[in-house]
């Protein structure tokens, strides 16, 4: 399962929403990855690059509102990545949370799982379908439904895995190759968020964090290259 955050598909270096370039990249990655190793590949798109229900229950707004606002975001991020998974020559089939007939199949979980034996890119949508969770624990909780091996987060801040403390404030923070759940929760390193670790370490998830940006790395965390950190 991997977990992109819709902020991973905007460009550093414009304000585009979706950048083509950087979802063509990433896209072409994924694919080839499921062709050359052939594994099967989940990914949990987020929709940070458009809305976060917390910015309008900030300004006033009703938050659950605000929320599907944001679970809407993840759909035109997944239409984005799938069309992108598929001019790179990979089958994929969006699956949303939240029933969209005209435009992508609703999610089941048997279906989920037959695409992906299939040889199919599964393309999580809106989340979980409910306000009050972000995409990270609609991630762990699809992980463990479909029976995935480990979670890959892929990072875009330029934060290449778990730190002591922010690398990007802290020059001497050091990176952990390996870290336990309990470790992450006591001293509430921000991996994903709360409720997902626990879901993650209640379950026994493994999460992989590592650098999306940098390229090769999608194959290098499928492939298990010591990449990132590894939370479990
Ligand atoms: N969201 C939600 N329920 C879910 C998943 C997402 O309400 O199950 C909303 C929430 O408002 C969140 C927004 O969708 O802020 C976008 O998702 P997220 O913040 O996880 O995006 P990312 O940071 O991964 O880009």
């Amino acid at each position: 399962m991997l977990k992109l955050s819709g902020e991973a598909l905007a460009s550093a270096s414009s304000d585009e929403t979706i950048d083509a370039g950087t979802v063509t990249r990433i896209a072409a990655e994924v694919a080839d990855s499921c062709e050359e190793l052939g594994v099967q590949l989940a990914i949990m798109i987020g929709g940070g690059n458009i809305w976060r229900g917390t910015t309008g229950a900030g300004e006033g707004m009703d938050r659950a509102t605000s929320d599907t606002m944001g679970m809407l975001g993840t759909v035109i991020n997944a239409l984005a990545l799938q069309d992108a998974i598929e001019r790179a020559g990979r089958p994929t089939r969006v699956l949303s949370a939240i029933t969209m007939a005209e435009v992508c199949e609703p999610y089941i979980r048997r279906r989920a799982i037959r695409h992906l034996e299939k040889g199919r890119v599964v393309i999580f949508a809106a989340g979980m379908g409910n306000p009050y969770f972000t995409t990270d624990t609609p991630a762990a909780l699809r992980a463990a439904e479909i029976e995935a091996g480990v979670i890959l987060k892929g990072t875009h801040s330029g934060v290449d895995g778990v730190y002591s403390a922010d690398p990007r404030t802290y020059l001497d923070a050091t990176r952990f190759d390996e870290i336990g759940f309990d470790e992450v929760i006591a001293r509430d390193l921000r991996v994903m968020d709360m409720t997902a670790i626990t879901f993650c370490k209640d379950n026994h998830l493994p999460i992989l964090v590592f650098d999306l940006m940098k390229p090769g790395n999608i194959r290098g965390a499928l492939t298990g290259e010591p990449i990132g950190t590894l939370v479990r």
